[in-house]
């Protein structure tokens, strides 16, 4: 499968012996992969698909990449950044009014000057729906629009993680070492899809729900198994893991547990989460180490997916502040 080259890689992966010891691992057993480093308009986890959706989109002759997301997605600001890198136009659906005041990715979003369609708040599958009508709307006009769900988590855009848990385990086993288990957020679920088909086994993979997807506990599994199938790899074995406690009252709705996350990383490692997913799935990795389904003695690989232009958001500058 080609892939067109978009992102800083290999991502580092580093210790995060600080925190590990804060949260009762055994020393040297938490790691931290820096996929918000991959660079691509601010970096984070959409440059790695959008390598494989590029490539995808040129080699079928489109001229325009279409998706969306939400008001604040990351995925369509690294569209943007893809689109412009490349040539190539991007028109990007985002389920939201307009703000009257830009903030976070959206100021990005006016900087790389992609065209915004504000379709009002929708729901995960209204939102595709948007991104479909948009994609007719664009063909009618004699343009080759190239679609992306949500996040890019096609099977296509899914192979980036493929790719990421073999990058992973070679950087783990120079170190002697071997994944037991990558703790992720799940928005679209395609980066835990893409891990699973990599690593082989659901039961490696802790996928964190930030609450935006409603059928996550479906779409992983189904996900993994036909991305294993485009990279030629076995069917994954074990049973999806999905933490669905992390997410409060929604998407990108603040949590103690949340804000305790992005104070454990800022203040033992210097390391910056974001409130919508990382801060979520730090939550997620901490509860599962407090209550030992993580092990102390279990390597384990925090995903870095990015998303720091979202703490930039006016609606979390109160809660940061405390
Ligand atoms: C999109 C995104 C995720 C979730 O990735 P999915 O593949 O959609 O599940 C996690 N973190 C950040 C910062 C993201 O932008």
């Amino acid at each position: 499968m080609d892939r067109t080259p978009l992102a800083h890689l290999p991502t580092p992966l580093e210790r995060a012996d600080r925190l590990g010891a804060a949260l009762g691992f055994d020393d040297g057993r938490l790691w931290v992969k820096r996929d918000d480093c991959t660079g691509l308009a601010g970096g984070g986890n959409k440059a790695r698909k959008l390598e494989y959706l590029c490539a995808d989109a040129l080699a079928q002759g489109c001229d325009v990449l279409v998706t969306g997301g939400g008001r604040q997605s990351n995925h369509v600001r690294m569209t943007a950044a893809a689109a412009n890198r490349l040539g190539l136009a991007a028109t990007l659906v985002l389920s939201s009014n307009e703000p009257s005041h830009p903030t976070g990715n959206v100021v990005l979003d006016y900087l790389l000057g992609a065209d915004l369609v504000w379709v009002g708040d929708r729901d995960y599958y209204g939102c595709e729906a948007a991104i479909d009508e948009t994609c007719e709307r664009l063909a009618a006009e004699g343009r080759r629009p190239y679609r992306m769900p949500i996040g890019g988590a096609s099977p296509v855009g899914a192979m980036g993680y493929v790719a990421a848990a073999d990058e992973v385990s070679a950087q783990l086993a120079a170190s002697g070492a071997i994944v037991d288990v990558v703790v992720v957020a799940d928005g679209s679920g395609g980066t835990h899809a893409g891990l699973v088909a990599g690593l082989g086994d659901h039961r490696r993979v802790l996928g964190v729900d930030v609450g935006t997807r409603p059928d996550l506990d479906e779409q992983v599994p189904a996900k993994a198994t036909e991305v294993a199938t485009l990279a030629g790899r076995a069917a994954p074995t074990g049973v999806v893991w999905l933490d669905h406690d992390r997410f409060g009252d929604g998407y990108g709705a603040p949590t103690p547990a949340c804000r305790e996350a992005l104070d454990l990383a800022a203040r033992y490692e210097g390391l910056v989460l974001d409130p919508v997913y990382t801060g979520k799935a730090m939550a997620g990795l901490v509860a599962a180490r407090r209550d030992d389904r993580i092990a102390a003695d279990a390597t384990t690989v925090f995903l870095h997916t990015g998303g720091l232009p979202a703490l930039f958001a006016a609606a979390y500058a109160d809660w940061i502040r405390g």
